[in-house]
């Protein structure tokens, strides 16, 4: 039988269709690796998924329908995330889609597009499908794929360079891929409205961590907004995917970024002192320019990047991942990595991302969407001095039971793995704090005997939208995930003091615990 290749459309000799990097398993089987020492530095997302903040039960709830073909409620949710109007907005399944609806709508056999190579493979890829060529970015083209900041170098350009370039040649569509524009660079987005030949790419994909959920969506005057969506598939992104991303751009929570810039220039100084040409970058990765194999002596030892011809792509990961990295190209990671730990927990009840940073100044960023808790949690890690940032979207039209108590089991998580061996540690803390009439105390001991013993008074049910009945067995579940002693006793005329007064004599006691400066885990009996 003749191949069905036969059949279908021509391309262009040498089309490459799009590759990614070997997975975790084919790497780990290639060099003979346990699969948990393969890093994958290869995916430009971030390290850590971004917190659904709608119940995901809620979507799943109508996955018998189509989702509302319109998107209306993500247009305008992109909209006032990006400061223009619904109008402007064409949602897609990802950047990746509406790349190749605009390739669909403006590129045919022999029209050209231009590109500026090393650049986002897909650009050629649609260009190619369409049976159009790929020209260089100085030439006449009916398209021009311009990608800022530019993967893979990370390099970036000013808006009004392009804007420019459009309002020149307004007989050439000019697609601006700002997939990673939140990690550096300025928008064309307020030039959209001015000049209907230019069209703005951006993606959920990225500096909102939901690279899964496949939404991305396109910006441009309303004419050329409108001429996409009738052209686009009638309902690209599925209905739990829409809902997750209209509510993460109406309530953008991107706190990881700017770990991830700072992460990112921590990375690229250290390639820099070990003498690697690595130039500024303007996305969630560093480019190093190399003409040696450098991808493939990585693999080898389980770190997987992306692959040029002119050199490495590696995306900036947690910092203690990012010194695999930097050790094996021979750089000298500098400061020493923290007394840090990530719990990431999904439930079908909750969902949460918490990180906790022991050495930290009392900076918290909590968001349980039940406001008493994110109070208390805030206290605790302001009188601990962590830093502690908590992402927890929970069944609270439930109740707040699931989302209290794995919240408080997270936190202990991460205290004890921070903790590492215990080494060095003041192993015990206590305090007594008053708040008006109420008073608290609490004593803390981490030694690995988890047992807590939990005494809070409170006269009624609840304090805002908390069940406060419901905080001492989350302090248990605390203290066995922690795997220390806990003891907390309050007691007051006011139930809102009474728990504010027990969490900050607990934050006073475990700053003193965790203190370095003593002999650790002593004991009179030996070993602990
Ligand atoms: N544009 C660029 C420049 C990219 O690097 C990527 C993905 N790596 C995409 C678009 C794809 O985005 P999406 O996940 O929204 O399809």
């Amino acid at each position: 039988m003749s191949s069905v290749r036969s059949l279908a459309n021509p391309v262009a000799d040498g089309f490459a269709p799009y590759r990614w990097s070997p997975g975790l398993d084919e790497v780990a089987l290639r060099h003979n690796l346990p699969r948990e020492a393969v890093l994958k530095f290869d995916q430009n997302t971030p390290p850590l998924p971004g917190v659904p903040q709608v119940p995901l039960a809620h979507s799943m709830a109508r996955l018998n329908e189509y989702p509302d073909g319109s998107y209306r409620a993500l247009g305008e949710a992109a909209a006032s995330y990006v400061g223009l109007a619904a109008e402007n907005v064409v949602v897609g399944a990802g950047a990746d889609d509406l790349i190749l609806l605009l390739a669909q709508v403006f590129l045919g056999p022999g029209a050209r597009a231009s590109i500026d190579p090393p650049t986002y493979a897909l650009y050629r890829i649609a260009t190619t499908l369409r049976g159009a060529d790929v020209v260089g970015p100085d030439d006449d083209a009916a398209l021009d794929w311009v990608c800022n900041p530019q993967n893979p170098t990370g390099a970036w350009v000013e808006p009004e360079t392009i804007v420019e370039r459009a309002r020149t040649r307004p007989e050439t569509i000019v697609v601006v891929d700002e997939a990673y524009v939140e990690y550096g660079g300025r928008s064309c987005a307020p030039w959209v409205d001015e000049l209907p030949n230019l069209v703005v790419l951006r993606t959920m994909s990225k500096a909102f961590a939901f690279a899964s959920l496949r939404v991305g969506y396109a910006l441009a005057c309303p004419a050329t907004a409108a001429l996409l969506t009738e052209r686009r598939a009638p309902a690209p992104i599925s209905g739990p995917a829409a809902a997750i991303a209209t509510a993460a751009l109406l309530d953008p929570r991107l706190g990881d970024v700017e770990a991830t810039v700072a992460e990112r220039e921590r990375v690229r100084k250290a390639l820099v002192n070990a003498g690697y040409d690595c130039g500024p970058s303007g996305g969630n990765f560093i480019f190093v320019r190399a003409e040696e194999p450098l991808a493939e002596r990585l693999e080898e030892q389980g770190i997987v990047v992306r692959s040029f011809p002119e050199g490495i792509r590696a995306t900036v990961r947690r910092p203690s991942e990012n010194d695999v990295l930097l050790r094996a190209l021979g750089a000298e990671p500098g400061e020493r990595i923290g007394r840090e730990a990530t719990i990431l927990r999904t439930t079908t009840e909750t969902a949460l991302r918490l990180t906790l940073e022991l050495d930290g100044t009392g900076r918290s960023r909590v968001a349980t969407q039940i406001g008493f808790l994110d109070h208390l949690l805030t206290l605790l890690a302001f009188h601990a001095g962590f830093d502690l940032e908590l992402v927890a979207g929970g069944d609270v039209e439930v109740d707040e039971h699931h989302t209290v108590e794995d919240v408080h089991a997270a936190l202990g998580a991460a205290l004890s793995q921070a903790l590492g061996g215990r080494e060095g540690v003041a192993r015990y803390g206590s305090a007594v704090v008053p708040m008006d009439e109420s008073r608290a105390t609490a004593a803390v001991d981490l030694v690995r005997r988890p047992h807590a013993e939990v005494s809070l008074a409170f006269h009624g049910d609840r304090v805002g939208a908390l069940a406060v009945t419901l905080l001492r067995h989350a302090l248990e579940r605390f203290a066995i995930e922690a795997g220390c002693t806990v003891h907390v006793e309050a007691s007051g005329a006011d139930d809102h003091h009474v728990a504010e007064a027990a969490y900050k004599a607990l934050g006073q006691a475990l700053r003193q615990a965790v203190a370095p400066g003593g002999a650790g885990i002593r004991s009179t009996k030996g070993a602990a």
